[in-house]
């Protein structure tokens, strides 16, 4: 088992791939040939990801709060703790906190074989988050 003080800590999200202030605890990144990756992230009220996609698809399973992930074509879904979201390989979406209340989910993805796990587009501007 590994202890907290055997992982890399909490990590700022990039302000080129989040809005609003984020945190990413990396829980497990285990060697080849897994190519498991699985964060717990941290979202204050308001923060969110970009746009993005992910190659194998990512589970994401909220631990606390609420949060909100949109797909590309699709409403705003809420989401609260104990929700379990699949996103679909290569589907464009963003994920993040509600307005109001601050979010975390666990992220588990399956990296490509070239070790990619994101693919990263536009920020998620105040026109297209909902207001409190
Ligand atoms: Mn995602």
């Amino acid at each position: 088992m590994k202890g907290p003080e055997e992982r890399p800590g909490s990590v700022p999200g990039a302000a080129d791939h989040f809005t609003g202030t984020v945190w990413l605890d990396e829980l497990a990144a285990p060697p080849a040939p897994s190519r498991l990756r699985v964060f717990s992230v941290h979202f204050a009220p308001g923060a969110r990801t970009a746009w993005h996609r992910h190659p194998n698809g990512q589970v994401l399973h909220v631990t606390e709060g609420v949060g909100l992930v949109r797909r590309e074509g699709r409403p705003v879904e809420e989401i609260r703790a104990g929700d379990t979201v699949w996103i679909e390989p290569g589907e464009r979406h963003w994920h993040g906190a509600a307005p109001r209340h601050f979010m975390t989910h666990l992220a588990v993805v399956e990296a490509a074989a070239d070790g990619t796990t994101v693919e990263w587009a536009e920020h998620v501007d105040d026109t297209g988050y909902p207001t409190a």
